[in-house]
């Protein structure tokens, strides 16, 4: 039997309230913006959990030091297996008002209704980037910005609420300055970041779910450059179709990924390391695995070329694919192209020999050069690391420098 407590009252009571306290708070801020004319107007009090949380609630509580465990060798590494000791977590529940305190608190399982929508509808998202330990001990975090205003475009599209990225960049640097000793120190390491979203309401109905869970969790990963294959091979299968106009292959959603692992498998059966994903009855070229993709080659005059499919709705925007758009764009050394080609036009290059070099882009492999597609039965063999300077290796180096802080780059900001 339970005694019920006066607090235990006092809370039920806010519980069952705190909604209408809410909309007051709402009304009175929504006054405030008339008055001032601002879109953006809020201050400490009039900051609406409705719109996001703030990094000033976080709250840590640190593992017990017998919970830490050991760190693994870097070398032994292999992706997304071992997490560090901490992680963050951020509740939304509509009828609370909307986003509650975020908290970063030891790693842990994660409870959930059977019937979370996330479980049947899969209603969830995710972001990857990294941090990394430049050459001056200093720990480094790559464009999270981007990251940040991707992931609120996924949420929007799931139904799922949104929030202030900036404040999300605080929580997120916090947790790794908390679980910093789990930044590789070998240069080609880092520690990869997986904030993530998901809609937990424990009922079964097809509609928004009122509470969402977002957390982030860390892994270390080793140097990916040091594992020997360095270039792919791609099986371009145009019976497979990721993703379509109208839908959500331009957004990072979970729903995107698990029926493509199917198709990976019968990929690697066949010797290939990637999927070359087609779309249309052109068979457009429209990424690799999950990475963006680009090719270089030389243009009916003689000139040299670096395209890539346009965001058209079928890509992802990633935030390599921007990057590399931005520093080569800067570089004024050959045209940058946002456009779309088809396998045709592939084996056309290929023919002419103005095919220089085919790769993939992602926060992964930074790039990943492509040796050879299968395609309708024929084996396409693409050059792109035969050349003596490669323009891969050169944008590799580049953006590697940028993020080991070989040299000082607003995208690297340094997680004090
Ligand atoms: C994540 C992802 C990318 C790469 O994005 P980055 O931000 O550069 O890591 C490309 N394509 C797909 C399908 C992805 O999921």
């Amino acid at each position: 039997m339970s005694v019920i407590t006066t607090k235990q009252c006092a809370c039920k009571w806010v519980l069952r309230h705190q909604h209408k306290l809410k909309q007051v708070a709402r009304a009175c801020s929504l006054k405030v913006k008339e008055a001032f004319g601002f879109e953006e107007f809020r201050t400490y009090e009039q900051y609406d959990s409705e719109y996001s949380f703030r990094y000033q609630d976080l709250t840590t509580k640190l593992a017990d030091p017998t919970q830490l465990r050991t760190k693994p060798e870097v070398s032994e590494l292999k992706f997304g297996q071992i997490f560090t000791d901490h992680m963050l977590k951020v509740f939304y529940h509509k009828q609370l008002g909307g986003w509650q305190k975020p908290v970063i608190i030891p790693f842990e399982n994660i409870s959930l209704h059977p019937a979370a929508k996330v479980l049947h509808y899969a209603v969830e998202l995710f972001e990857g980037l990294k941090s990394y330990r430049g050459v001056d001990g200093k720990v480094r975090i790559f464009r999270p910005d981007l990251n940040m205003q991707r992931m609120n475009l996924s949420a929007q599209r799931a139904g799922l609420p949104t929030f202030d990225g900036v404040e999300m960049i605080k929580c997120i640097n916090r947790l790794i300055q908390v679980d910093q000793e789990w930044v590789p120190h070998s240069e080609g390491s880092s520690l990869y970041i997986r904030p993530t979203l998901i809609g937990i309401d424990g009922t079964l109905g097809v509609a928004q779910s009122e509470s969402a869970l977002l957390f982030t969790i860390l892994c270390p990963v080793g140097n990916y450059f040091a594992s020997g294959s360095d270039s792919v091979s791609l099986l371009a299968d145009p019976s497979y179709t990721r993703a379509w106009p109208g839908g959500c292959g331009d957004r990072k959603m979970g729903s995107n990924y698990g029926p493509t692992i199917r198709v990976q498998t019968t990929a690697s059966s066949k010797g290939r390391q990637q999927v070359l994903w087609l779309y249309g009855p052109d068979h457009q070229v429209t990424e690799v695995g999950t990475m963006n993709i680009f090719v270089f080659y030389i243009d009916e005059n003689g000139d040299k070329v670096l395209a890539t499919p346009p965001l058209n709705g079928l890509i992802l925007p990633g935030v390599t694919r921007n990057s590399i758009l931005q520093m080569t764009t800067e570089w004024k050394e050959f045209r940058i192209e946002e456009r779309m080609f088809t396998m045709a036009d592939i084996i056309k290059l290929l023919r002419t020999e103005r095919l220089l070099e085919m790769f993939g882009s992602g926060t992964a492999c930074i790039v990943s050069p492509i040796s050879s597609i299968e395609y309708l039965g024929d084996l396409l063999h693409i050059p792109t690391i035969e050349h003596t300077n490669p323009l891969y290796k050169r944008i590799r180096d580049e953006l590697f420098a940028i993020q080991y802080g070989h040299i000082e780059h607003p995208w690297a900001q340094v997680i004090e």
